[in-house]
């Protein structure tokens, strides 16, 4: 028996089955590689779902992380440490619009859900209840997030959760006017639906998201767990669209592997949440936080934006060169394939034969979510495999 089955039937004895059957066990990693308990390697073009902003093992964030720890730990939050608070002011100078500075206060928590749960409680220190969040959208699987997210399949299991909220079309800015009313306390959207596989509402679709906000004095709240710090060659994905939010929730890519989660509120909303509100214990932790500001500091000093710019460039348009695949879609380094039939398993099973690490959030589509820092090299090696796997999962391209 190969090490790896020994693996997956101690993990089926031992882990509780919310994922399913694991593809692999991963033994090490290094940039966009990964090695499994085989021997064998692949190159990771998933990053851990759009999480290991600077690959495995990055030497900054390596020595970010074990120097922190070496100094300082963990403290709760009854006391402060300076990677917390130079991560909550680096953070609102990354959201401050080129008019200026925007004032803002920064929640910290563990991952995309909690910040998201932090966002929705502040919402309810508004005074109003209703909010109004879009279909297919995905905000995380605790009760709250849960609540905000439109997926029957995840939700009806878990029913009755916390209320009053509605659900729209998404991209439709029609529908978002009627649904918003005078009570409703916040407008929650992604900037790009990533879980949904990559989907890019229309030109114009936050701008009127804000201005019906406003219009009902209600919160803008943008969900870029997926979407922020780099990912889509902009340190926030809503940055071109001109829009200013009242709140964003950040967190998967944030500490490049680390697990962090940040709520942030812009202008009046910062002061929503009071002491005793709202806690957490790891939250704020010196070394998830420094890992953060190593991740910021890397993206800055290295010049990743330009470069996931220019590289999601030429991965689109190589894999869409493809008559298999019908529509690409995303920008920088979150890209969404679709392809002329529901074989998306199929190929991200093909695409481990051949070495590469994929995604299929959707029957028909398949998800790229690669460390910020993928090689070109890596990127063409992909390309240039990419009618080999479909061939394989699909058959020749007619
Ligand atoms: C992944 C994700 C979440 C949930 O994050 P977790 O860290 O898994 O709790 C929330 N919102 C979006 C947009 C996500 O992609």
């Amino acid at each position: 028996m190969s090490d790896a089955q020994a693996w997956q039937d101690r993990y089926a004895g031992a882990l509780m089955n919310t994922f399913g059957p694991p593809k692999l066990t991963l033994e090490r990693g290094k940039g966009a590689h990964v090695w499994d308990t085989d021997g064998n390697e692949y190159v990771d073009l998933l990053g851990g779902i759009a999480v290991n902003s600077l690959g495995h093992a990055h030497p900054a964030l390596v020595s970010a992380v074990t120097g922190q720890f070496e100094t300082l730990g963990h403290i709760s939050n009854f006391f402060a440490s300076e990677p917390q608070i130079r991560l909550a002011e680096k953070l609102l100078e990354l959201l401050s619009p080129s008019t200026g500075p925007v004032e803002g206060r920064v929640f910290f928590a563990n991952s995309g859900a909690e910040a998201n749960e932090a966002a929705f409680k502040l919402t309810r220190r508004t005074g109003r209840t209703h909010v109004v969040a879009a279909a297919g959208g995905f905000h995380g699987r605790t009760m709250g997030a849960l609540a905000l997210t439109s997926k029957e399949a995840y939700r009806t299991p878990f029913e009755p959760l916390p209320g009053d909220v509605t659900f729209v079309p998404y991209g439709d800015a029609d529908a978002l006017a009627a649904a918003v009313t005078d009570e409703t306390a916040a407008v929650l959207l992604e900037p790009m639906q990533g879980e949904a596989g990559v989907v890019v509402p229309p030109a114009g679709y936050l701008a009127a998201a804000r201005e019906i906000a406003t219009r009902h004095g209600a919160l803008l709240w943008l969900d870029e767990v997926q979407t922020g710090i780099g990912r889509t060659g902009h340190w926030f994905a809503h940055e071109t669209s001109g829009v200013t939010p009242d709140l964003v929730t950040v967190a998967k890519g944030l500490a490049g592997g680390f697990p962090i989660g940040a709520c942030i509120a812009l202008g009046e909303a910062g002061a929503l949440l009071q002491p005793g509100n709202h806690g957490t214990t790891f939250g704020g932790n010196p070394v998830a936080c420094a890992a953060a500001l190593a991740v910021i500091d890397t993206i800055e000093s290295d010049d990743l934006l330009a470069h996931v710019t220019e590289l999601g460039r030429a991965l689109r348009a190589g894999l869409a060169a493809d008559p298999r695949v019908t529509e690409v879609r995303g920008e920088g380094l979150l890209i969404g394939l679709d392809l002329s039939a529901e074989a998306s398993a199929d190929v991200t099973a093909a695409a481990l034969r051949h070495g590469f690490i994929i995604n299929n959030p959707t029957p028909q589509r398949i998800r790229l979510a690669p460390p910020l820092v993928l090689t070109r090299e890596d990127a063409d090696a992909f390309i240039a495999a990419w009618p080999a796997i479909l061939d394989d999962a699909m058959g020749e391209a007619p």
